[in-house]
């Protein structure tokens, strides 16, 4: 069930630290149908509409070489997030997890990250399916679908233990 930042019942909110600038730099902008959290899917989806992502200047020649991938990695910032609840209820039902154990928009950073499919590389951006956020969205980042690399390094000795 989608939040407008009220709390429910068993859902536990902590007075955070005040926030610190952890120096993110917004790349970009994301332009998608939606307007309204309500109207918003709760994960993106490959059928999913067409989604423009704005590189603003000067970032735009680090799209150079993405055209390559099928899918890639879209880091964005969920700027209209509550960011105090620790312990959260998804369904408004009266069950509550904690918020690291949720895909949740509403956490301490809210950062949400989709894998999307490529549809179309431009001068200034990239065309994609499979985003999930609202018309206006900031973007952090962008990087090739990990799955698409394979390990560089052949497994070591010790690669099990605790750190
Ligand atoms: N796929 C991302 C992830 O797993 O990290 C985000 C998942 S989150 C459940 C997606 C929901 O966040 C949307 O359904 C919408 O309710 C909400 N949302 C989308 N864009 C947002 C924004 N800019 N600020 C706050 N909430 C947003």
């Amino acid at each position: 069930m989608v939040r407008r930042n009220e709390i429910r019942t068993g859902e536990v909110a902590i007075e955070p630290p005040a926030a610190s600038n952890a120096g993110l730099v917004f790349i970009g902008r994301i332009h998608t149908p939606w307007t309204d959290r309500l109207m918003c899917p709760r994960q993106g989806r490959a059928d999913g509409p067409i989604c423009r992502i704005e590189i603003f200047e000067p970032w735009r020649p680090a799209l150079d070489g993405v055209g390559q991938y099928e899918r890639v990695e879209v880091l964005y910032w969920l700027h209209l997030s509550r960011r105090d609840l620790v312990r959260q209820s998804p369904a408004n039902d009266g069950s509550v997890r904690g918020t690291f154990s949720l895909r949740s928009p509403v956490r301490p950073n809210p950062i949400g990250s989709s894998i999307a499919t490529l549809v179309q590389v431009e001068a200034d951006g990239l065309l994609v399916r499979g985003l999930d956020c609202l018309d206006g969205t900031p973007l952090l980042d962008l990087k090739p679908d990990r799955t698409l690399f394979t390990p560089i390094a052949p497994r070591q000795p010790g690669d099990d233990e605790v750190g």
